[in-house]
């Protein structure tokens, strides 16, 4: 199942994503009752909406293609990104290869739809791209055993990792600085449910800015697996139904590029990753 959730920002309304003929049909499932969120993970709501589908999707209205497409969950109670997950990636920003997961925290006020406008912020000179696979949280997830990862997720989704490098690393840390700035979340179109994707460690990732492909990379070469980074984070923190791991970024971000090219207003970036759809960012500058 493919979940998804339209409208304008602070009236986000759920919906599914449905495929038949070639053609493809958001339909408001507002008739259920429940937002993507905590609650809904964790009470085995995807599985009670499907159930719920098979009675009433003949009365769900269908959405119209022009309203906006909203992230695929409500916001999460925490967003950790997985950094230097991917070799190439580590070795573009002059790091070593990670002896353990570095992972940092990114403002869940940072999530937006995957076709809003990324803003660049005040001060902004150096906002960059990192197309990541994201895994979502289905339970209460503590000491989780990485045999036993896959009870503990609830699908995936893509997610740009947009960044200020500016921020990042040159203002005394830590990265969520960098990392948190309003519309520094994209993600969607849709949320997977997990019987959607086979492996999440098969997946190609792509990203081109303005047209020219920048970043081109496959989860298979991540350092540490979804498994992995599972049991790993929840080793430190308690992992909440519909939480976010961002599982970090193939090689290509405009910090890597020599020399180093960054975002500018009117620069339209997208990106996809296999199976879970495609987004499309425009950039703007921040304006109050
Ligand atoms: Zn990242």
């Amino acid at each position: 199942m493919k979940l998804c959730r339209f409208g304008p920002p602070s009236h986000e309304t759920p919906g599914v994503l449905l495929h038949s003929d070639g053609s493809e049909t958001r339909l408001d499932v507002s008739g259920f009752g429940e937002d993507f969120g905590e609650r809904f993970f964790e009470t085995d709501g995807p599985r009670r909406l499907a159930e719920w589908l098979r009675v009433h999707q003949k009365s769900c209205p269908a959405v119209e293609a022009s309203v906006r497409v909203a992230p695929p969950i409500a916001r999460p109670s925490k967003i950790i990104c997985v950094g230097l997950n991917y070799r190439e990636h580590a070795l573009e920003t002059g790091a070593d290869i990670p002896q353990e997961p570095m992972i940092f925290g990114k403002a869940t006020s940072a999530i937006c739809g995957a076709n809003d406008a990324i803003v660049i912020p005040k001060g902004g000179t150096k906002t960059d791209w990192e197309v990541e696979l994201a895994v979502i949280i289905a339970k209460r997830a503590q000491y989780v055993e990485e045999r036993s990862w896959r009870d503990f997720v609830a699908g995936y989704m893509i997610m740009n990792d947009v960044s200020e490098r500016a921020f990042q690393k040159e203002r005394g840390g830590q990265f969520i600085k960098g990392k948190s700035a309003d519309s520094f979340a994209p993600c969607g179109p849709f949320l997977a449910t997990t019987e959607e994707i086979k492996d999440p460690q098969d997946l190609s990732l792509r990203l081109q800015v303005n047209g020219e492909e920048r970043q081109r990379g496959s989860t298979r070469d991540m350092i540490f697996s979804v498994p992995y980074l599972i049991s790993y984070i929840s080793r430190f923190m308690t992992l909440l139904p519909g939480d976010v791991i961002s599982t970090g970024t193939p090689s290509g971000v405009g910090a890597g590029m020599k020399p180093p090219r960054f975002l500018q207003a009117g620069d339209v970036v997208t990106y996809s990753v296999e199976g879970l759809g495609e987004c499309r960012n425009e950039v703007t500058l921040f304006s109050a």
